[in-house]
């Protein structure tokens, strides 16, 4: 059973001529696959049966040529040659951690690149996937904050970054795949229609299957697209929240001065209900000194008054020449404790992958890196 959103308006949007070049299969919502392949030919009449076989062959079977696709006429697999292509980000490196976590480095168009990041667990496997390259946010706590480079990934991108059918069998066997986070590099609601497209075909039930509730989109607080995530996307929602004050959230998550405190807590109130999802996750990176004692913990459990939540706790990851430190494990503990004892669950998320630079806030381009370094280097060389 299809699971995807009835044909919206945004295929008016959608001129019934391909473009120039071979269109990718991968990354088009059904609806813009109907019109692609009627624009290539395909009678009306037909159109969306052929959308369903090529789902499946994509998106189910892992099929990368239309030879492969037997239920469809020779004739007409020549026609989807002809005009499209099945292509999926070419993966440049696989890194793996000593806690098994693992980095993959995957080139996109125009060579750039973004790190995925695999989180394998005993009852389930977590993908953590990137939107943008690099950020235009700059978080001061985060690596990816600090690349330059940035460009929305599209949707085919997006979809791109699931590992293949197959991969990572061998030793280990089959790895499973349960949940996907939005938390790798950039902002995902400054990437809005490709997020929510690429998050659409990943729910779809002849494909990916992943149901709404596993996949989580973490924002820094995109206030004005908080609505449209539950209307349109309707996946949980976590928040770098990461302060208590506006004058230490404007320092720590700078677009708070744009969308301050209190405007977001009014959108992550109306959220749940918006979206039918349970609760929301406040993500709070503990540096010490700056947001950790336990007067920030009581005006957290304060400001989250009514909200149903979990607060998860980020030991700060370092990188180089970042400008905060981790709090100590006894601050975080203690941190945590009030806010359980207020009646949150506030776990303490374990750095995973921190020995390949794979933790939250420490991915960042391994050419910007080696860029960087490089600039670093001159500097030196500059200054004596
Ligand atoms: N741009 C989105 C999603 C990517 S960041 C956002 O900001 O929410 C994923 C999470 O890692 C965010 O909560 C982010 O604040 C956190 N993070 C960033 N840098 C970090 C660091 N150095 N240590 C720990 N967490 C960090
Ligand atoms: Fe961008 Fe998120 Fe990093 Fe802030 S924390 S700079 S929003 S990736």
């Amino acid at each position: 059973m299809s699971t995807s959103a009835p044909i919206t308006q945004d295929v008016l949007t959608i001129p019934r001529k391909l473009p120039e070049g071979p269109t990718n299969i991968v990354g088009l919502t059904r609806p813009q696959l109907r019109e692609a392949l009627i624009a290539a030919g395909t009678p009306e009449k037909q159109a969306k049966m052929r959308v369903n076989q090529i789902w499946q062959w994509v998106y189910h079977w892992g099929v990368r040529s239309f030879d492969e696709m037997t239920n469809l006429a020779k004739a007409y697999r020549a026609t989807l040659a002809e005009h499209f292509v099945i292509v999926i980000p070419e993966v440049v490196s696989r890194t793996v951690s000593t806690d098994g976590t693992r980095k993959y480095l995957v080139r996109i168009a125009g060579g750039h690149e973004v790190e995925v990041v695999y989180i394998p667990e005993t009852d389930r496997g977590t993908l953590c996937i990137s939107s943008q390259v690099g950020c235009t946010l700059t978080c001061s706590f985060c690596h990816t904050g600090t690349q330059k480079l940035v460009r929305n990934l599209t949707a085919g991108e997006i979809v791109g970054e699931w590992p293949e059918p197959g991969e990572g069998t061998g030793e280990n066997g089959p790895r499973l795949l349960s949940n996907v986070v939005l938390m790798g590099m950039g902002e995902p609601l400054y990437n809005f229609e490709n997020v929510r497209d690429a998050m659409k075909i990943a729910m779809d039930g002849e494909g990916i299957s992943l149901s709404r509730r596993r996949i989580t989109l973490s924002t820094s607080g995109v206030v004005p697209e908080i609505a449209r995530t539950a209307e349109e996307i309707g996946c949980m929602l976590a928040v770098s929240f990461h302060a208590t004050t506006d004058e230490v959230r404007n320092t720590l998550v700078p677009i708070n001065k744009r969308w301050p405190i209190a405007d977001l807590l009014d959108a992550l109130r109306a959220y749940p209900k918006l979206s039918n999802s349970e609760r929301i996750t406040f993500e709070y990176v503990m540096l010490k000194g700056v947001n950790d004692s336990d007067a920030d913990a009581r005006r957290l459990v304060k400001l989250i008054k009514g909200i149903p939540a979990k607060i998860n706790l980020i030991p700060f990851n370092e990188w180089p020449g970042a400008p905060y430190e981790r709090s100590d494990w006894t601050r975080i503990e203690a941190f945590a404790d009030i806010i359980y004892n207020a009646g949150y669950a506030s776990p303490i998320r374990t750095p995973r992958g921190e020995d390949i630079m794979a933790a939250c806030g420490q991915l960042k381009s391994a050419t910007e890196r080696a860029r960087k370094s490089r600039a670093q280097i001159a500097q030196e060389i500059a200054s004596g």
